[in-house]
């Protein structure tokens, strides 16, 4: 167990919150002259700045209690608020795995903190030897794991992340953005072994809400406090609470295009191996397959041109395409195309 209060940045344990209206009074009833809101028309009041009903809705389904929970405006503002809360500019490190998700390093910069980045190595997995010595290293506070990693589409080894959370003394962030696309069981399950992890989830993959934008953070009380501490005090609207809310009420729907994606991943998978330029498809526990390919920048430009896009990750692995799984129609259009550039 680590001391939390000892890892948050001074001017954030010593800061006064903003206080809204909306928290200093709860409730419906009344005349509300408080919060300089215009009486007319429907969407004129402040949306409830701790998104109440939609976390009761949200705790059921993870089953944690709601001092556990943080919803951010996608889990994107968690990333921002984890380098806010714990990291000093110009003093804290970061470390992260490569390739991964790109937001890590952008918000690190924002936030004027050093992002080490190490490889991954044999089948995209952590080399746990070359982490040990940042573990013991005071200044840096965070480490990212991103597991089903974006853009390798493979699950971390459990035991290096399980060697990680207990050997740091630093915060650890798993970022579970593509976790229900996987068979692997969420980190949520050992909050209560570990007070320095944080668990990233999102309603923009497999609940199909990317527009709505809405992420969850999982972790203890104490860390989930200072995230509501430094938030925006309405982070999230209401239309976006109401829709997440109203997509939840169906589970059987978000169970059938889950698995539908899954099966479409595993029939992709079989059927771009004989397309003549593809080296190798990695295996995947997400909604995305990548792809090595002969010419990755040529593939795509092709790609573009019969008006299918997949996302060129050849900058981050050579000569690699990620395709997003779509609807069986998609998936054969691009198939389509592949094969006919393959014929040319
Ligand atoms: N984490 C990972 C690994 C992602 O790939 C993405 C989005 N592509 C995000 C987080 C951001 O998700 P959100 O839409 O919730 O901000």
């Amino acid at each position: 167990m680590i001391d939390i209060e000892k890892q948050i940045r001074t001017n954030i344990k010593n800061m006064k919150p903003y206080s809204s209206a909306r928290k200093e009074f709860i409730g419906n009833n009344g005349v509300f002259l408080d919060a300089n809101e215009n009486p007319f028309g429907e969407n004129n009041r402040y949306p409830d700045p701790y998104q109440n009903k939609l976390k009761q809705a949200i705790l059921k389904l993870k089953k944690v209690a709601v001092e556990n929970l943080f919803l951010g405006n996608g889990s994107d503002e968690a990333i921002d608020l984890v380098f806010r809360i714990f990291c000093e500019p110009k003093q804290h490190k970061a470390l992260q795995f490569n390739p991964t998700y790109g937001m890590y390093e952008v918000l690190a910069a924002i936030n004027d903190i050093e992002l080490v980045s190490l490889d991954l190595i044999d089948d995209f997995q952590i080399d746990i030897e070359k982490v040990k010595p940042f573990l013991k290293e005071k200044n840096v506070k965070l480490i990212f794991i991103c597991t089903p990693n974006n853009p390798t589409g493979n699950t971390i080894f459990k035991k290096d992340i399980e060697f990680i959370l207990q050997n740091f003394n630093g915060i650890v962030i798993i970022d579970e953005a593509y976790i229900d696309f996987s068979t692997s069981k969420s980190f949520i399950e050992d909050l209560e072994s570990y007070n320095n992890l944080i668990v990233l989830q999102t309603f923009s993959k497999a609940w199909g809400m990317a527009s709505a934008r809405v992420g969850m953070a999982f972790s203890n009380a104490s860390i989930i406090n200072y995230f509501n501490k430094v938030k925006s005090p309405y982070n999230i609207s209401k239309f976006n609470q109401e829709a997440v809310l109203d997509k939840l009420k169906d589970y059987q729907l978000f169970q059938k295009e889950k698995n539908e994606i899954i099966e479409e991943r595993k029939k992709m998978a079989m059927d771009l191996l004989p397309i003549s330029f593809v080296k190798k498809v990695y295996p995947s526990d997400a909604n995305f397959l990548l792809v090595e390919v002969i010419d990755a920048n040529k593939i795509y430009q092709q790609l573009v041109a019969a008006k299918v896009i997949v996302r060129n990750r050849t900058s981050v692995v050579k000569n690699c395409i990620r395709i997003t799984i779509g609807t069986k129609k998609e998936n054969q259009q691009l198939l389509i195309a592949l094969k006919t550039i393959s014929n040319d």
